[in-house]
């Protein structure tokens, strides 16, 4: 019988011929696949931190957006996400897809290369590449 966390391995492997990583914009960034490990009832997103320096955003933004779409609890511990449930890494790796389309891409030119700015309470994609500013729709 296999071991879990050889069968943890396997699926890793599956994931990664699948979608190799997150493709930022035309292939241009390469975000890292979520890395996740379960502790108890909780799962950790180890590589929180090497994905959110991709992303170039804060890690509050996004607990609180897991935290929404999860519908579950999460906190923060040492830069790593921690999900007070149970979750399989093929749905953290779509919520981090969502995230990325929500608050990171350019609706105009579809690059990442995007900052978020504020102006009179509202949120704005603003794109490097482009300049575009378009404001992001997604209520947290
Ligand atoms: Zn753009």
């Amino acid at each position: 019988m296999k071991s879990y966390l050889k069968l943890l391995d396997e699926a890793y492997k599956k994931l990664e011929e699948k979608g190799k990583v997150l493709k930022k914009g035309e292939g241009e960034i390469e975000i890292p696949l979520p890395k996740i490990s379960y502790h108890g009832k909780f799962t950790y997103i180890e590589n929180t931190k090497e994905i959110l320096e991709k992303l170039r955003r804060d890690i509050k933004l996004l607990m609180k957006f897991l935290q929404k779409e999860l519908n579950v609890g999460c906190k923060i511990e040492n830069n790593i996400i921690i999900i007070q449930k149970k979750i399989s890494i093929d749905i953290i790796k779509s919520k981090i897809d969502k995230f990325i389309e929500n608050f990171v891409r350019c609706p105009i030119c579809k690059k990442l290369d995007t900052v978020l700015v504020k102006k009179d309470r509202i949120t704005f994609i603003k794109c490097e590449a482009c300049g575009a500013e378009s404001p992001v729709t997604y209520k947290i």
